[in-house]
């Protein structure tokens, strides 16, 4: 066995009639190895070499990721990240083998990922329009959670670069008919804007979730309907989601909250049996650990 076969294969627990996918025990923590792999793969496919310069823009966990697959297989990632990503994150994929750049609010980290690539001679991987990171889910990702859960009724999951929700979503549509596709879109982002015409600011922007772009695998999913329903999500109702977690023994992040909150509660309200993805924990976002 080689140390990436280890990515993938997470368990699925049932709770009160909530199926919750672990994907933080994922070797790098989280369910962006999936992404990494998939995408690093394509990019082998398309002519990268060992030696090569990987680029990557991300909130942080796929930075983990890209990180350590690339320091396995013998790349050199870049990663880009916003000025307001915790420490934790950027300390790991230093440690890792990453060069971090900031991004800071005004600055465009797409066009600045692209510009870099073009100076080093790398890939910019751009997992918010790389098909590859639908694809991980939907061969992988998915295929697991519905046999392991194969009576779901409901599947739910707030989006940052969609390509989770779009990969299970479009798998589960294709494999149940009646299924319910739910789309958690963060309060105060671009994506409440567009979608409901409302402007709404947060207290806190849940790391992990997109609040200041439209990206193109949103945009797909939401072209080909895969949701059914779209809900908004608050900062305060992921914490609150944290804390049940806790409830249950399950130290997860806050988009781990947000998800387990709608889970529940779509369980209390329709007696549907549940499912969601845990994509981290906590140990991650060490501010938020204080508010709980
Ligand atoms: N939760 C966490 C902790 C994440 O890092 C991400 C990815 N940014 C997501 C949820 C959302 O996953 P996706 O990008 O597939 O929508």
């Amino acid at each position: 066995m080689n140390l990436l076969d280890v990515i993938g294969n997470t368990p699925t627990i049932e709770v009160d009639g909530v199926y919750l996918k672990l994907e933080y025990t994922n070797p790098s923590g989280s369910h962006k190895d999936r992404t990494a792999l998939f995408m690093l793969r394509e990019a082998q496919r398309k002519g990268l070499k060992k030696g090569d310069y990987v680029i990557e823009y991300t909130s942080g966990n796929t930075g983990i990721s890209v990180t350590w697959i690339s320091r396995v297989l013998g790349y050199r990632p870049i990663i880009l990240v916003p000025e307001s990503v915790t420490k934790e994150k950027v300390t790991l994929i230093k440690l890792l083998g990453g060069e971090i750049r900031f991004v800071s609010e005004d600055m465009d980290g797409d066009e600045y990922a692209r510009e870099i690539a073009k100076e080093v001679g790398g890939v910019y991987l751009a997992q918010k329009k790389n098909l590859a990171n639908f694809k991980a889910h939907y061969q992988t990702t998915a295929p697991e959670l519905y046999s392991q859960a194969q009576d779901l009724e409901c599947f739910v999951m707030g989006v940052g670069t969609g390509g989770t929700f779009y990969g299970i979503g479009k798998y589960l549509k294709e494999k149940k008919e009646n299924v319910k596709n739910i789309m958690l879109i963060p309060k105060g982002s671009l994506l409440q804007e567009k979608i409901f015409g409302v402007k709404e600011e947060d207290d806190e922007l849940l790391e992990g979730f997109s609040y200041h772009s439209l990206d193109e695998l949103i945009l797909r999913c939401l072209e080909e309907n895969i949701e059914d329903k779209i809900y908004v999500v608050s900062s305060e109702e992921a914490i609150e989601g944290m804390r049940l977690l806790l409830n249950i023994g399950i130290p997860g992040g806050p988009t781990a909250g947000a998800n387990y909150f709608y889970a529940r509660k779509i369980r209390e309200e329709t007696g549907c049996r549940v499912a969601t993805i845990i994509p981290d924990l906590i140990f991650r976002y060490p501010k938020i650990m204080e508010k709980l």
